[in-house]
């Protein structure tokens, strides 16, 4: 039976805990929040008092923490009482500079890791069905083959340090960009007398189609685990998608890449954080641009 020690029990860890337990991974689990670590305890994981408790025994040990700042505390804090064979692998999104020093981390210690941050939110993560987008040596990717096809679909190898949360946020500028855009879509059709679900057919099966439309549509009543049915109770913080994309504005800088739409993007997060959305689901901003909030 394979050994996981998950460190970050949050929305997503939480769930992809649980997600590995079913799948008979023996599971031992830490968060810092104790209501974390109650919620976590009936989902098959067993739950321990410390990080250091979590990787007991583990072949594998997974992060999913809030940015790098935390990923580097955990790290620090347990590779140097891990065993030679484990494996380290960060599933969070975190800045490129983060990733590449928790490597050098790691492979100081003679320790195998791998960043594998993931798309697919919530449910994709209690579904198994998430997509990691990994960067690290190829021996650390085919290593922690048996453990990411438990939890999701689809794991690809971008390329070495640092290159997994490159494809990480580029795919979240996109996200934050076209989630904006749809809601301004809705809004506009509301004060054409367009209905809710005429323009969600309209669009689903046309052009305009994506991800924020037809699986996370920020108009509620139209797909099934879209937190707008909820109130926009996250799912994934506005905060977050802030931090995703000032992280992608940084890398584009340094880069020396022009995005200006991520820009704005970050912009609008911006404003929609600072109005007390930041604790709502990033699909809530529909209510800014409405001017409800
Ligand atoms: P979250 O805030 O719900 O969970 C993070 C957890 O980490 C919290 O429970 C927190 O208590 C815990 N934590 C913080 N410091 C810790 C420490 N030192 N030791 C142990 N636990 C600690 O956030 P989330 O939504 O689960 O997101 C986690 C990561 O996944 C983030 O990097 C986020 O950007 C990324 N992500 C989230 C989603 C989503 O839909 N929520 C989707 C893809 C990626």
């Amino acid at each position: 039976m394979i050994k996981v020690g998950f460190i970050g029990l949050g929305a997503m860890g939480s769930a992809m805990a649980a997600t590995l337990a079913r799948a008979g991974v023996a599971v031992r689990g830490f968060d810092i929040s104790a209501s974390c670590r109650d919620k976590a305890s009936g989902n098959g994981v067993t739950v321990v008092p410390g990080a250091k408790d979590a990787i007991e025994g583990a072949d594998v040990v997974v992060t999913m923490l809030p940015a790098g700042k935390e990923v580097l505390e955990v790290w620090t804090e347990l590779l140097p009482r891990a065993s030679r064979e484990t494996l380290f692998v960060d599933c969070s999104t975190i800045d490129i500079e983060s990733a590449r020093k928790m490597h050098e981390a790691a492979h100081s210690l003679g320790l195998r890791s791998l960043e594998a941050p993931v798309s697919g939110g919530v449910a994709g993560a209690a579904a198994g069905a998430l997509t990691f987008m990994c960067g690290g040596e190829t021996a650390a990717f085919e290593a922690a083959g048996p453990v990411l096809e438990k939890m999701g679909r689809k794991a690809l190898h971008c390329g070495g340090p640092g290159l997994g949360q490159a494809a990480k946020l580029c795919n979240n500028m996109i996200l934050g960009a076209t989630m904006i855009v749809t809601c301004e879509a809705f809004v506009l059709g509301e004060k054409l007398g367009l209905s809710h679900r005429a323009l969600f057919d309209a669009v689903s099966s046309s052009s305009g189609q994506s991800w924020s439309m037809t699986s996370y549509c920020p108009a509620p009543g139209l797909t099934p685990s879209s937190p707008a049915n909820n109130e926009y109770r996250p799912g994934f913080t506005a905060a977050l998608m802030l931090k995703d994309l000032r992280l992608a504005q940084r890398a584009a800088a340094s880069a020396g890449a022009s995005a200006p739409l991520g820009a704005m993007a970050e912009r609008l997060y911006e404003a929609y954080a600072a109005s007390d959305g930041g604790g709502a689901d990033f699909s809530g901003i529909i209510k800014m641009i409405r001017g409800e909030s």
